[in-house]
């Protein structure tokens, strides 16, 4: 098949959501073609790629690693047909159609009736090297993915935003204590979410405090931080066995900027209810649209959205 002969339909990004909008794209024998991402916006398999253990996602009673789940993800579609490409997406082009995608360089594009966006986002990290080598052991971005492993025991949360008022939250419902540490004197998260936190006796906050450090890199596991006040300039460890950066996330959206309706946020706008981008015969799906529940089963369950809209569109539109 030549480069511009259009294919049905592209899945951009292998993470749950990819998958899910591959396998069941192959299902209704539409030869779908997956570009799974190698560098930008993340590595093929996604979010799941850097976690250990997902005690969540159904189907598992035995807990299975990330990559483990997202390998057997990638099986299941080679299996039913689809086709993978191990490249980026750098560019694309929306307003004609067949839609035109560039793939790894300016020379190989490809053509497509329909596209599904499946490009996930990216948590946003302090940038600390210790923060890195301690990620699945210890150290997380998601409470609802990972608290569960820290069952009375303390944690410390980064941030001072919705995010980490609603991280703070949940953890206080399964943590002994939450430390809650904002390098400034307020939080810009809404009044509501504030008051919840404030009227919360689990959580304690540290304001005006920066994190130095994660602790013990030589050990292997998290057992504290070393926190600095940004006063008075003052050091000290805030021991803990659980550490959530909840700073936000980047939706990888770069591609698509001026072409799809966006959030303010940067994620793609879709029709409630649907995977409908403001492009007809553009559909996202997963964390890339969603950033409320940012979960690995909504991110599947969204994908088979996009790949039955896809379906239904294709044969409304020929
Ligand atoms: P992602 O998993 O983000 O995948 C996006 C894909 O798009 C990647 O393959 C990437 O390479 C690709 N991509 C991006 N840009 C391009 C491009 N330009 N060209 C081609 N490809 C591109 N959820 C749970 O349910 N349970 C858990 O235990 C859990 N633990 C987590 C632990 C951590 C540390 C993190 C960060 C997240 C965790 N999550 C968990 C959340 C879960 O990983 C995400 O909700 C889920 O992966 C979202 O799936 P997705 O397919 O939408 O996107």
């Amino acid at each position: 098949m030549s480069l511009l002969e259009p294919r049905n339909v592209i899945v951009i990004g292998s993470g749950p959501a990819g998958h899910t909008a591959a396998i069941y794209a192959s299902r209704a024998n539409l030869k779908p073609l997956m570009i799974e991402g190698l560098a930008r916006g993340g590595i093929p398999g996604g979010q799941l790629m850097i976690t250990n253990d997902v005690e969540n996602y159904p189907g598992f009673p035995e807990k299975i690693t990330g990559p483990d789940l997202m390998k057997a993800f990638r099986e299941q579609s080679i299996a039913q047909g689809v086709e993978i490409i191990t490249d980026d997406v750098i560019k694309v082009d929306l307003t004609a159609r067949p839609f035109r995608v560039w793939v790894g360089d300016e020379k190989s594009e490809y053509a497509a009736r329909t596209l599904i966006v499946a490009t996930g986002a990216q948590a946003k990290w302090l940038g600390l090297a210790s923060e890195s080598s301690l990620q699945g052991r210890g150290v997380s971005a998601c409470a609802v993915c990972d608290g569960a492993f820290f069952r009375n025991q303390d944690v410390i949360v980064v941030g001072g935003g919705d995010t980490a008022m609603e991280e703070a939250t949940y953890l206080s419902g399964i943590c002994r204590t939450v430390t809650l540490v904002h390098r400034r004197d307020s939080f810009r998260a809404s009044k509501t979410m504030q008051e919840r936190v404030f009227k919360n006796p689990k959580i304690k906050i540290l304001y005006n405090s920066a994190v130095d450090e994660v602790l013990d890199v030589d050990k292997g596991e998290v057992t504290g931080a070393r926190i600095h006040d940004l006063k008075n300039n003052e050091k000290r460890i805030v021991p803990c066995t659980g550490f959530f950066v909840a700073i936000g996330h980047t939706p990888n959206t770069d591609l698509f900027a001026g072409q799809l309706d966006l959030h303010d946020n940067g994620y793609i706008r879709t029709k409630p209810g649907s995977s409908y981008t403001s492009v007809a015969g553009v559909f996202a799906c997963g964390d890339v649209q969603d950033f409320t529940y940012r979960q690995a089963v909504t991110a599947a369950g969204t994908g088979c959205m996009a790949a039955l809209d896809a379906e239904r569109w294709m044969g409304a539109h020929g």
